[in-house]
């Protein structure tokens, strides 16, 4: 990840000299041993399963019958339905027995990796992220698109203001979700879910999902990940059971040299390098910044009790 949410000037960093190791980053295709390879390497293989997954039903829709919808796979129907069942009794339409027990896993995995499951697994973070790295690509090779970007930036700059209070935006989105589909019986998120969108391309009218699929990708090219960030119900409610966590990611003062690229390399605009344990709710655990981090020892992976002492 290279782009940071509206940041337009670079300050170059103050240094000082740290305790840690110094790591050399890896370049090109060495690049791809790391840990950032393997997770790239988990989240082609994710997409392309929900790939074939939908060629396979449109294949079989052609022919007439009916198969297993995409949409299975998808654990946010099973939050709505598990609350829908536990307060009105009643299990909610195009949800399957799939949907609960992925949406099991996922709270499971919150607890136990934070929000891996966004960093790791899900395919509509892995599009925005493949978003913002064709992006940088592109900017690279090309000086006209690095240009258009940068005038897309410096015209959103003013709205950087709003990047910390619309954070609060998905809370609201997973409450409305969930207390829509308690009350009425229906998914009322479903009709403006890109992510049902995207599964659903070619298949049926999906118009509000389709705008907010579209305006995640032009988002993505000004600010990386928006759709994680201020909008997604799943990833509000990893969030408030990453708080749980006995895993969080600490920095050692004493090792850090303040070069910030911890802070440059976050996807999701958490300030690592001024923190001293990282238990954001937004931590999508994806480990950008310990990759980035020049310094061995300096950012580091901790497991401990939950509150215990962090800041
Ligand atoms: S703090 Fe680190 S692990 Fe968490 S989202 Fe940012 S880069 Fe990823
Ligand atoms: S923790 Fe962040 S600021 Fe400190 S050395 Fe590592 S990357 Fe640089």
């Amino acid at each position: 990840m290279t782009h940071q949410p509206l940041a337009i000037i670079d300050m170059p960093p103050k240094r000082k000299r740290g305790s840690g190791i110094v790591r050399h980053p890896r370049r090109g295709l060495a690049a791809l041993r790391g840990m950032q390879g393997f997770r790239r390497v988990v989240q082609v293989s994710v997409a392309l399963y929900i790939a074939w997954v939908v060629y396979d039903r449109a294949i079989v829709a052609a022919a007439g019958a009916t198969g297993t919808s995409p949409e299975a796979l998808c654990p946010f129907g099973g939050i709505e339905t598990i609350v829908t069942f536990l307060t009105a009794g009643q299990f909610v339409p195009h949800v399957h027995s799939s949907n609960v027990v992925l949406a099991i896993a996922v709270l499971l995995l919150a607890f136990l990796a934070r929000g891996a499951f966004c960093g790791w697994i899900c395919p509509l973070g892995f599009l925005q992220d493949m978003v913002a790295s064709v992006s940088s690509f592109a900017q690279r090779r090309s000086p006209a698109i690095f240009r258009g970007v940068r005038a897309l930036r410096r015209a959103a700059a003013p709205l950087a203001v709003l990047d910390r209070p619309l954070r609060f935006l998905k809370y609201a989105v997973l409450g409305w979700a969930i207390w829509g589909t308690a009350t009425f019986g229906v998914m009322v998120f479903r009709d403006v879910d890109p992510w049902i969108a995207l599964l659903n391309i070619g298949q049926e009218s999906t118009g509000f999902g389709l705008l907010v699929l579209g305006l995640t990708v032009l988002g993505a090219l000004i600010v990386d990940r928006p759709w994680c960030r201020y909008a997604c119900p799943l990833g509000a409610a990893n969030g408030i059971v990453a708080r749980f966590s006995p895993v969080y990611l600490e920095r050692s003062a004493p090792a850090c040299v303040d070069c910030n690229l911890c802070t440059k390399s976050c996807p999701m605009g958490i300030e690592v390098a001024t923190a001293t344990k990282i238990t954001s709710a937004d931590c999508i655990g994806c480990l950008e910044c310990v990759e980035a981090c020049p310094r061995a020892g300096a950012l580091e992976l901790r497991f401990g009790l939950p509150f215990g002492g962090r800041s």
